[in-house]
């Protein structure tokens, strides 16, 4: 390829916390023009093969992808991973690993917003919304609002999911060590997710960063939605001084976050991005 494709490598669908079939996420994003496109769900990679064929059906090239929640030093951090190769063993008992906890802190949530009086049964009414892919806390978020609890997955969030919140369960997430080597052995690349999305300060992202680079991460998204001007900045400096890989994505998860839309996410310009990374494509 000689020119930028129009690219677009962090979105979600009904695999996880998505509203979209796996299908459906690839036709929009082509609608929207994409043509170099990767599918990176939390923690499972169930919708890989439908998106897949769906993309090649619509002549666009599609990067295996996944989203990790992983610990770094006791606080919760996304990492995107990148080409792997889907059939690798090792996945098989990662992802049956976090479906465990997941489903673990989903019951403990439950748990917690019943006591606050939020109604009952609220595991199965999460259970439902997520059907049997990976649960989180934005089915939860719907369960609410079906039961006429808050108005918005905002509402939910703010007063009973979020950060600090009732419904803000730890888990025993896998580090990020084992998130990377995960990634890296079945020859994908791995870079920090939204990485200003965490409440960390500068030095903080910049700690984190050397962590991962040294595990071998190999960058960073430097645009997302919300992503201001002066982070982007500090971000691609980051990046420029590290020698390391920039990637961006509209981390899409439904057409009712009006902020979000396939494709989309604010310009830059940047040095060495992931893209020129993703070669050979992996299935
Ligand atoms: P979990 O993986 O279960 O911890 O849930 C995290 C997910 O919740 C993120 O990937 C977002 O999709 C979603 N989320 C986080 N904060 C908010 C918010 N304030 N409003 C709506 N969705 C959110
Ligand atoms: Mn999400
Ligand atoms: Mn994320
Ligand atoms: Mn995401």
């Amino acid at each position: 390829m000689n020119s930028t494709p129009k690219f677009d490598l962090h979105m979600h669908s009904r695999a996880s916390d998505g509203t979209l079939a796996p299908a459906e996420v690839m036709q929009r994003a082509h609608d929207a023009g994409v043509e170099l496109i990767a599918l990176t769900d939390h923690d499972t990679l169930e919708g890989l093969s439908e998106a897949r064929t769906a993309a090649h059906a619509l002549g666009m090239t599609f990067i295996n992808g996944v989203e990790l929640t992983a610990d770094w030093r006791g606080r919760v951090v996304h990492l995107v991973g990148l080409n792997f190769d889907a059939g690798a063993p090792q996945f098989e008992h990662y992802m049956q690993h976090l479906m465990t906890l997941r489903d673990d802190r989903a019951r403990e949530i439950a748990r917690k917003l019943e006591k606050r009086g939020l109604g009952s049964n609220l595991y199965e009414a999460a259970r439902e919304q997520a059907g049997d892919t990976q649960i989180g806390r934005p089915h939860f978020a719907k369960a609410l609002m079906a039961l006429g609890k808050v108005s918005s997955m905002q509402e939910a969030f703010d007063a009973y999911l979020g950060q600090g919140t009732i419904g803000d369960v730890k888990a025993t997430w896998p580090s990020y060590v084992e998130a990377i080597e995960l990634i890296t052995a079945a020859g994908g690349v791995v870079v920090l997710a939204h990485p200003t999305k965490y409440n960390f300060t500068f030095t903080k992202i910049r700690e984190l960063m050397t962590d991962l680079l040294a595990a071998g991460a190999i960058g960073l998204e430097v645009s997302f939605p919300g992503v201001t001007p002066g982070h982007q900045h500090e971000l691609i400096k980051l990046a420029h001084q590290r020698e390391c890989y920039v990637s961006a994505g509209s981390d899409f998860h439904s057409p009712d976050q009006r902020w979000t839309s396939l494709g989309r996410y604010p310009e830059f310009e940047a040095q060495r991005l992931i893209y020129e990374q993703l070669l050979p494509i992996r299935t």
